[in-house]
C-alpha cells in the first residue's frame, strides 16, 4: 500500500450507517477539510464504496491540500474488521459484509493507502491522541449510545485484542440475570445503559403518575423521549430525569470500577450524547467508582468526558496513518 511517509496531511474516514465523513487533517489535528456523503448502507458494497470516495474527493476539494500532500486514509468502521487485509468481516449496518474487501477498492480509486480500524477502537484512537486521553498510558473509552462500544489503548496504540474481536466493555455482565441485550445474553452493561434502556427506565417512572417535564419535552408520548431530552430535563430540575441519570450512572460506574480494577489505566473516556448531561451523570460515576475501584487502580485514574464528539472517528481515523507515517 503507498503511503507517502514525508506528507502534510492525512485523511480520516468516519463510516456510520446512514452517513460518511471524510476530513483532511494536518499533523497537529486540525481539522482543515470536510466531506459528507450519506452511506447507502441499504445499496450494496459497490455503491457505499463510491460514497466513501466521493466523501473523500470533497473533503481534499474543500481543503487548501492536493492528494499529493496526502500520506493516506484511515478510516473507522462498525463492525468486526480485519485490518491487516483490510477486510470487514460483520457490521450491523452493513448487511451481506461478510468478508469483503474494503481497503483495497478505495487504494484503487485514490490511490493512497487505505487502513480500517473497527469504529469504537478508532474513535478512542482520536480521544487518546488528540482529546480527553491525551498523554494517557492506558486509556478505556467508553461510547455511550444505541449500544455501547468501548476502547482500550494501550501505550498510544489500539488494542484489538488476538483477533480484532475485543475489548466489549460493554458486554461486561454488570447484573446478573439482569435484562436481555443486543448479544443474547443477560445483564451486560449495554443491556442497563443504553440509548433504550435510559428512555425506558424514565418512562416507567413517568407511568407511575408522578409528573416529570419529560411529558412537554415529547408531545405527550414518552415513546419520544431521547437521551438528549433527559439530559436537557435533569439540568433543568426534572426529579425524573436526575433520577434516571443517577441510577444510569451507577450502572456505567460499576462497569468503569470494573476495567480500571481489570486495566489499571491512567484515563477513563465517557463519550455519547448522554454523556453532556455532565456532572448529573459523571457524579453518580465517579461515586460508584469511589466504592468499587481498588484504592492504588483508583488513585492513578481520572474518569473524563470525551472532548472531541463527532470528531472523535475521524480524528482517529488520521492518527492510525500517522502512526504508520512518522
Ligand atoms: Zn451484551
Amino acid at each position: 500500500m503507498k503511503f507517502n511517509q514525508n506528507a502534510k496531511y492525512v485523511i480520516g474516514v468516519d463510516l456510520g450507517g446512514t452517513n460518511v465523513r471524510a476530513a483532511v487533517v494536518a499533523r497537529s489535528g486540525v481539522i482543515i477539510g470536510e466531506g459528507r456523503t450519506e452511506s447507502k448502507a441499504m445499496e450494496g458494497l459497490n455503491t457505499t464504496v463510491g460514497q466513501i470516495v466521493l466523501a473523500i474527493k470533497l473533503a481534499v476539494e474543500n481543503s487548501p491540500a492536493d492528494i499529493s500532500d496526502i500520506a493516506g486514509i484511515g478510516m473507522g468502521v462498525p463492525g468486526t474488521v480485519r485490518s491487516e487485509e483490510g477486510t470487514v468481516l460483520w457490521s450491523p449496518n452493513f448487511l451481506g459484509w461478510d468478508g469483503v474487501q474494503l481497503a483495497a477498492p478505495i487504494v484503487e480509486q485514490i490511490g493512497l493507502g487505505t487502513l480500517l480500524g473497527n469504529d469504537a477502537n478508532v474513535a478512542a484512537l482520536g480521544e487518546c491522541i488528540f482529546g480527553a486521553g491525551k498523554g494517557a498510558k492506558c486509556m478505556v473509552m467508553f461510547t455511550l449510545g444505541t449500544g455501547i462500544g468501548s476502547g482500550l489503548i494501550i501505550d498510544g496504540k489500539i488494542w484489538t485484542g488476538v483477533n480484532e474481536s475485543g475489548p466489549e466493555m460493554g458486554h461486561q455482565i454488570v447484573l446478573a440475570d439482569g435484562p436481555r441485550c443486543s448479544c443474547g445474553r443477560y445483564g451486560c452493561l449495554e443491556s442497563l445503559a443504553q440509548r433504550d434502556a435510559i428512555i425506558d427506565r424514565a418512562a416507567r417512572k413517568a407511568h407511575r403518575g408522578r409528573h416529570t417535564s419529560l411529558l412537554e419535552k415529547s408531545n405527550h408520548d414518552l415513546r419520544y423521549v431521547t437521551p438528549a431530552m433527559i439530559a436537557e430535563a435533569a439540568l433543568e430540575g426534572d426529579p425524573i430525569s436526575i433520577e434516571t441519570l443517577q441510577e444510569t450512572g451507577y450502572y456505567i460506574g460499576i462497569g468503569v470500577s470494573n476495567a480500571i480494577n481489570m486495566l489499571n489505566p491512567d484515563k477513563i473516556v465517557i463519550g455519547g450524547g448522554i454523556a453532556q448531561a455532565g456532572d448529573l451523570l459523571f457524579d453518580p460515576i465517579r461515586t460508584t467508582v469511589e466504592v468499587n475501584a481498588l484504592y492504588q487502580q483508583l488513585q492513578a485514574c481520572e474518569v473524563v468526558p470525551a472532548q472531541l464528539g463527532d470528531n472523535a472517528g475521524v480524528l482517529g481515523g488520521a492518527a492510525m496513518v500517522l502512526q504508520k507515517t512518522t
